[in-house]
């Protein structure tokens, strides 16, 4: 039977978020919506910042270097927009030096710009509390989620495991199809794995 709606399909892994940069020419203003930020190491290889997942990364393998990237919700109170917020560990000292007093990153209100106009140059990072009269801000972002949807990753290979320059770090388990250490620990998802690759074979 044929199904009609008048809204499209929810994406069933949840919200995606745009991920926003510190722009070249002008500062970027928005306001912290999520309790502490999270990072994890990342390459920028074919064209877009993509994770590492350490072995059998195709980056590492081709030999690109990886950087850390820290990411955070944040929402703008003039486009009422709800964004992740990418930043360099080095960028975000003063974000982390406002998580030690204030013990939440939720009404932090951040300004964002960069040292020159070149699009790579450092990134200067000014923080205080935000005035919230009058402003509801959004609930916080699930970020692991939302970055998992832009990642193409399935969510549940993405895990928090301890922490990097002070700051939660995102852990990513291999595919353990790729990994017979990994496979052999699960002999039954293994077999019913490569049983699914011979009926793909012999289709
Ligand atoms: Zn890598």
């Amino acid at each position: 039977m044929l199904e009609f709606t008048n809204e499209p399909p929810k994406d069933p892994r949840g919200e995606s978020l745009p991920i926003v940069r510190t722009p070249a020419n002008r500062a970027l203003n928005a306001i912290i919506i999520s309790p502490d930020l999270l990072g994890t190491r990342t390459h920028f290889y074919h064209g877009r910042t993509l994770p590492c997942d350490s072995q059998n990364c195709p980056a590492c393998i081709d030999g690109f270097p990886w950087r850390w990237h820290a990411y955070l919700g944040i929402w703008s109170s003039s486009t009422h927009r709800t964004a992740l917020l990418e930043m360099t560990a080095r960028a975000v000292e003063p974000i982390i030096q406002y998580r030690e007093s204030h013990k939440t990153l939720i009404g932090c209100e951040i300004s964002c710009r960069r040292a020159t106009t070149s699009p790579n140059s450092r990134v200067i990072v000014t923080t205080r509390p935000a005035d919230l009269q009058g402003i509801k801000l959004p609930p916080p972002p699930d970020v692991m989620s939302a970055l998992s949807i832009l990642w193409n990753l399935p969510q549940s290979s993405l895990q928090i495991q301890g922490a990097a320059r002070n700051a939660p770090a995102l852990y990513f388990e291999d595919d353990p199809s790729n990994d017979s250490s990994i496979a052999n620990r699960d002999a039954a998802t293994t077999q019913k794995r490569n049983g699914e690759l011979t009926r793909k074979a012999r289709t």
